[in-house]
């Protein structure tokens, strides 16, 4: 806003955020109960841009744990600490067309088939640096505090829920054993991706976590480097081709931006050198894809020409 001129790109996304708001389709995830608590009406909108901007709307400030939408930025630590090499041996990147829990591995290799569903981002936390899981999950928290570009926090509550109704998650962490894709303590490594899951998150966070890959890996708010330019090139191609799961077909066809949603109702989305946009919008459709962040999206897209599949 400058001198009180109301900036073309703030009355957008209000008028976006107030047409949005009345869609009323979904439903709030109960599958780890403290998640099915959240109000359905929550709608939160932010866009960041590459110059440090943010712009927001509604709900923007209301926290929500980060669920799946943590998997694109701890791939990016994991790189970052291993290199890309290192990394692809234990996790591949092909998209699965299946759910975010599947419980597949890559035939022939054994390692989970890409780093954005469950039993991928389960080995992508053991790979970051750390002597131990202790080590690894305050490597974690410190990273994505980085791209957030202030000093995130733990839902215990959440976490608690998630640690008492994660035997799906554990029986992935047991086939992934079996399959040599992950060493040591099965409920440790678990326990670590739960913990990543249940990292407290607003909208205007994942809105400049975003705009943080976009722009290669410097948090254009703060500043400071977070990961190389190489690194948010990977992460990208991997949301494109496998953020929304069995929904990223679709969603490429419509948004043309790489993102990642989440079981929460989080979802970001990045146009590489330009903006990052961040959603909290709580319920979801049958592939986990929150509804009002799919509505957002789209729109922002073809008004703003942000496909990045369009031609000139
Ligand atoms: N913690 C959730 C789970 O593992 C994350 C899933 C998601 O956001 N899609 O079930």
């Amino acid at each position: 806003d400058a001198g009180g001129v109301p900036s073309p790109v703030q009355e957008m996304l209000d008028e976006l955020h107030t047409r949005v708001r009345d869609v009323d389709a979904g439903e709030v995830a109960t599958y780890i109960p403290a998640l099915g608590k959240a109000d359905p009406a929550l709608f939160g909108l932010a866009l960041a841009t590459q110059d440090g901007h943010v712009y927001t709307a509604g709900d923007a400030d209301t926290g929500f744990t980060i669920q799946s939408v943590s998997k694109p930025f701890v791939y990016a630590l994991a790189l970052h600490d291993r290199g890309l090499n290192a990394v692809l041996r234990r996790v591949g990147v092909e998209p699965t067309g299946e759910g975010f829990d599947a419980l597949r591995l890559e035939a022939g290799t054994g390692r989970p088939l890409n780093p954005m569903v469950n039993a991928g981002a389960v080995v992508t936390a053991s790979l970051v640096d750390g002597d131990d899981h202790g080590q690894r999950f305050q490597r974690i928290i410190d990273g994505l505090s980085a791209f957030a570009g202030r000093e995130l926090r733990l839902d215990h509550e959440v976490l608690a829920s998630e640690e008492r109704t994660g035997d799906h998650n554990r029986a992935l962490g047991y086939l992934l054993r079996n399959a040599g894709a992950l060493r040591g303590d099965v409920n440790e490594a678990v326990g670590v991706y739960f913990r990543q899951c249940s990292i407290v998150v607003t909208a205007r966070d994942l809105a400049v976590m975003a705009v943080t890959l976009a722009a290669g890996g410097v948090n254009p708010v703060t500043g400071r480097r977070v990961v190389g330019a190489d690194t948010c090139e990977h992460v990208l191609a991997v949301m494109a081709t496998s953020g929304t799961y069995d929904f990223a077909g679709e969603w490429l066809l419509r948004t043309g931006l790489p993102a990642k949603s989440g079981v929460s109702g989080g979802l970001v989305a990045a146009l590489p050198s330009q903006l990052g946009i961040g959603v909290y919008s709580p319920p979801l459709d049958r592939r986990g894809t929150s509804v009002r962040a799919i509505a957002a999206c789209q729109e922002l897209s073809a008004r703003f020409g942000l496909h990045l599949m369009r031609p000139a």
